[in-house]
């Protein structure tokens, strides 16, 4: 589903992804593991585009990423994002903040829209707070929002960078949970963490970064219980 080969990155003379190669299989959940600065979010945001590469190739369901100068409303559509802050729409209600993209950038009916919004925001929680402002909602809740959001493009791939950092320590079992939900259904899945427990339990495959290098590529027990790499050993030791 998300073929990376041969993936280089530069942000001036850093060199932030050197020589990424990553099969994502459809209905695979991969979770990106990796000390501060190596290159996760990178990656990441190299997936849906936000980030340009200097080298390699990114292919979504067997179709390359476009280039800088095609448009990026479809790609957008297909690969969708959460951030560690929730990046909602403050002027807008919950629902309308589902609805916008299917709306403004797929063009669908804006009742056919509203309809799936709700379904979602049910499904995700929060249904009853449709009409309220983000500012309203706590942290748990607007995170749950913005999976709403991603979700109501229908997108083929969900890419979440950290998303619960940001959260308080009781809000962030609820985000997990609904992420979980997901797995469960098939959804195919990257996902930056550092919530450990989340990641042995809900990974089928344990990505290692460090210094903008895959440097392990393990089962989730396997890299739990003995990893591969010292790099990876000196990881755990201090997050575990
Ligand atoms: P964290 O766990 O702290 O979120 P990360 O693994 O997500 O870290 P990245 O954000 O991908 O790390 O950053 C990788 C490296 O690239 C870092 O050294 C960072 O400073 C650098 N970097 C990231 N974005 C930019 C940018 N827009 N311009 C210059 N350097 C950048
Ligand atoms: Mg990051």
């Amino acid at each position: 589903m998300i073929s990376i080969k041969g993936v280089q990155k530069w942000f001036g003379n850093h060199h932030a992804l050197v020589d990424i190669n990553l099969d994502v299989h459809a209905g695979e959940v991969v979770v990106i593991l990796g000390p501060s600065g190596s290159g996760k979010s990178t990656l990441c945001r190299t997936i849906n585009r936000l980030e340009t590469i200097d080298d390699g190739t990114i292919e979504i369901d067997g179709v390359p990423l476009p280039d800088e100068s095609a448009p990026l409303a479809r790609l957008r559509s297909e690969v969708g994002m959460v951030f560690q802050q929730f990046n909602l729409f403050a002027h807008m209600s919950v629902l309308e903040n589902v609805m916008l993209g299917p709306v403004q950038v797929q063009g669908r009916k804006p009742a056919e829209a509203r309809d799936q919004a709700m379904e979602l925001l049910v499904r995700v929680g929060v249904g009853s707070q449709a009409d309220k402002r983000p500012s309203q909602l706590s942290g748990g809740q607007q995170q749950r929002v913005a999976i709403a959001r991603a979700l109501a493009m229908n997108p083929k791939v969900m890419l979440f960078d950290e998303p619960t950092s940001a959260l308080d320590p009781e809000m962030i079992k609820e985000v997990l949970d609904v992420i979980v939900e997901l797995t469960k259904g098939g959804m195919t899945m990257v996902v930056v963490t550092h919530e450990m427990r989340f990641a042995q339990t809900a990974a089928d495959r344990i990505i290692f970064m460090s210094e903008g290098r895959i440097v392990e590529e393990n089962t989730p027990d396997a890299f739990f219980s003995d990893c591969d790499t010292d790099r990876a050993r000196e990881f755990l030791s201090k997050v575990l």
